[in-house]
């Protein structure tokens, strides 16, 4: 068992060291020129050795100025001189001791030396050799490494600009091309996102289809959801089921090299996939380079950035929608996007990418088992219970972790013990990243979420409820209630209808104070909405008695330093505007608390399947209010009966500590 591995793990390295190389030509070059000099030197070396036994009874070598030599020779010392291009080597005998005169740096054209030496009758030799030879690589060698970096920097522009100089022809690395066969089947809990992109696998299959039809293919489509979802997973899987090229490349790869490089490697990005189409673009972490304009902090601004923005507009802008080359981004913070990435024609469609929740966990955990094996006792509906907030990237993780456990300890098979300590180490290292929620905070959010869903139903004039989650998503918020509106596109809302929106706000923080008996800070969200909402009735709609027709707009005059806030109504008009806010909020408050006492019964039906499973559906609500008012003899109050809108508005619970 241990053998295979070990072969492996040496060819790997095999494999990194060639790596190594390729990806480091200076080095390369830096070792081989280390190399060359140190076989030089030693081959120099012995020749100064043969030199010195010949001549075993030199007694002495001086480092000497040329012109000293010419001195000793005019005086006829010197009985014998080697030439070589630079240096002179000339020995003298003096009182019966022979010395070595060694000039470098000679001047070569000195023309009175040979007729010198003739004069003089000393016998001297020409030497090419080693001179020779150490003259050309001491020539060559400073020129042969600036080349070397050279070519190194010129590769490594040429990352971004294609070809480049030198690498012609050399595919770039940063731009990640492959043919995934990946299958819808590997992503799971995503249904609704997989659902989305599923017509993109059609289009890119018979293109010709909708190009004769004249249907304009779609562009762009952003991948929206926290990190770890699945969302390049599903980018892969579209190109794995179409069989088409996958061209990624990461967001944050284009703006750390030199500038313009980014631009350029966006023309090269969408020039090899139009050459390949249908294909697919996937660009991971858009964010970083699609900021906001306006967004952008640094002042000056980052050009290259914007740079890379823009070309990557115009590309987008540049194919028509007769190329079947689809551009998936993938975000998860769709809110700093420059607005012109999400105008039509680029990514004007978002598909929501959200962690799993329990049935979805369970659909992960058992494609990531695949690959491994599990003992019998092992039963993953109770890891899939446990891991509830986590993404499917944590998921694949928790099995890995569990069977590196399991190899440790020497076991076969993966155990029950092994993933649950696995599901430990996952939350220990998320604790850091503020992301567990602890059980406690989960019954809050269940009941919460449960008082908001409702109100939802059981008020006229309140949209009603198509999903309840306390899947944690993203930053700040805990849980949330989707509602639909009733009536497709309302510009106009009737003041039982803001009323409405009142109470089902307040319904979260009752359902806290009734069920859990203890406040807590995640209703400050609702509750701001609802006095924001109340204020507006009185002062800009004219909706109560207090001030009736008039309009009391207060102005916020940021000019003179912010915080000066002008009031045109005096100060007793803003007494009782603020007492007849705290009134009516009172007033809803108490009916909102009566009511949720009434229906007691359903309120923990919900709550304890949202603690359970996670996610109730809007039917499944309405269905467990009315099964309790049958079973009450009470008269239905449910106020919806219509088949659900497509717009959607959220409640949250917010998540003011985080
Ligand atoms: P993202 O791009 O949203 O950050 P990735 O697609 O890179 O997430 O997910 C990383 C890895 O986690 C995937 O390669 C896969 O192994 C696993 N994974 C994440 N989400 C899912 C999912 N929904 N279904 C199956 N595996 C998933
Ligand atoms: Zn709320």
């Amino acid at each position: 068992m241990a053998n295979p591995n070990q072969n492996n793990k040496n060819q790997n390295q095999n494999q990194n060291n060639k790596n190594f190389f390729n990806n480091n030509p200076l080095l390369a070059f830096a070792l081989f020129s280390i190399v060359l000099i140190m076989l030089f030197k030693s081959f120099v070396g012995e020749g100064e050795g043969i030199g010195s036994m010949l001549q075993s009874n030199v007694s002495q070598t001086k480092h000497v100025k040329y012109s000293q030599i010419k001195e000793q020779i005019e005086q006829g010392n010197i009985k014998s001189v080697k030439l070589t291009p630079s240096t002179v080597e000339a020995i003298a005998e003096i009182s019966g001791q022979k010395i070595r005169y060694v000039a470098q740096n000679v001047p070569t054209y000195d023309k009175d030396l040979i007729p010198l030496l003739e004069e003089k009758k000393i016998t001297y030799e020409g030497v090419m050799g080693s001179g020779w030879f150490s003259e050309i690589i001491s020539m060559l060698l400073p020129i042969l490494i600036f080349f070397a970096i050279w070519i190194f920097l010129a590769n490594k522009m040429s990352k971004g600009m294609g070809g480049g100089i030198l690498g012609a022809g050399k595919a770039d690395k940063l731009i990640n091309s492959e043919k995934p066969d990946t299958k819808f089947d590997d992503v799971q809990g995503v249904e609704e996102a997989k659902d989305e992109v599923k017509e993109i696998v059609d289009f890119l299959k018979y293109p010709e289809r909708y190009i004769e039809l004249g249907a304009k293919i779609p562009k762009g489509l952003l991948l929206v959801g926290p990190p770890g979802t699945g969302k390049t997973l599903l980018a892969k899987a579209v190109a794995g089921e179409a069989s088409v090229p996958f061209f990624s490349v990461s967001g944050s790869s284009f703006i750390e090299m030199f500038v313009g490089v980014g631009a350029s490697r966006v023309r090269d990005l969408f020039a090899q996939a139009k050459k390949e189409a249908p294909s697919i673009i996937f660009i991971d972490e858009i964010d970083a380079i699609g900021k906001s304009r306006a967004s952008g902090g640094q002042m000056g601004g980052n050009d290259e950035r914007e740079q890379t923005l823009n070309q990557l507009l115009a590309e987008m802008d540049g194919f028509g929608t007769d190329t079947p080359v689809i551009v998936l981004a993938a975000t998860n913070r769709p809110e700093i996007l420059d607005a012109a990435l999400l105008r039509a024609g680029r990514f004007d469609r978002q598909v929501l990418v959200d962690k799993p929740d329990y049935e979805g966990r369970l659909a992960i955990l058992k494609v990531h088992s695949k690959g491994v094996k599990l003992a019998k006792n092992v039963d993953l509906e109770i890891v899939g219970k446990q891991t509830a907030g986590l993404a499917g990237a944590d998921l694949a993780n928790i099995i890995n972790e569990a069977a590196l456990l399991a190899g440790r300890f020497n076991k076969k098979e993966i155990e029950q013990a092994d993933l649950l300590e696995a599901i430990e180490r996952a939350f220990v290292g998320l604790e850091k990243k503020n992301r567990k929620i602890s059980d406690v905070e989960k019954k809050i959010v269940a009941y919460h979420e449960s008082g908001h869903a409702l109100m939802a139903e059981l008020t006229k004039g309140a949209t009603r409820v198509t999903k309840v989650s306390i899947i944690p998503r993203g930053l700040g918020a805990l849980g949330y209630t989707l509602h639909l509106p009733d009536e497709e596109d309302r510009f106009l809302k009737q003041k039982h209808e803001l009323l409405a929106e009142i109470d089902v706000l307040l319904g979260g923080r009752a359902a806290e104070e009734i069920f859990i008996g203890e406040i807590s800070t995640g209703a400050g969200n609702d509750l701001d909405r609802a006095t924001a909402i109340l204020k507006d009735m009185i002062s800009v709609y004219g909706m109560s008695d207090v001030a009736g027709l008039m309009v009391l707009k207060r102005s916020q005059n940021s000019f003179l330093g912010g915080g000066m806030i002008s009031t045109d109504y005096s100060e007793k008009m803003a007494e009782q505007i603020d007492s007849h806010i705290k009134q009516t909020l009172n007033e809803r408050y108490a009916y909102v608390k009566n009511t949720l006492n009434e229906y007691h019964d359903a309120i923990v039906e919900m709550a304890t399947i949202l603690l359970d499973v996670e996610v109730i559906e809007g039917a499944k609500v309405r269905e467990i209010i009315e099964t309790f008012e049958k079973e009450h003899h009470m008269p239905s109050r449910l106020a919806h009966s219509k088949a659900p809108k497509q717009e959607e508005v959220q409640t949250q619970t917010a998540n003011n500590q985080g």
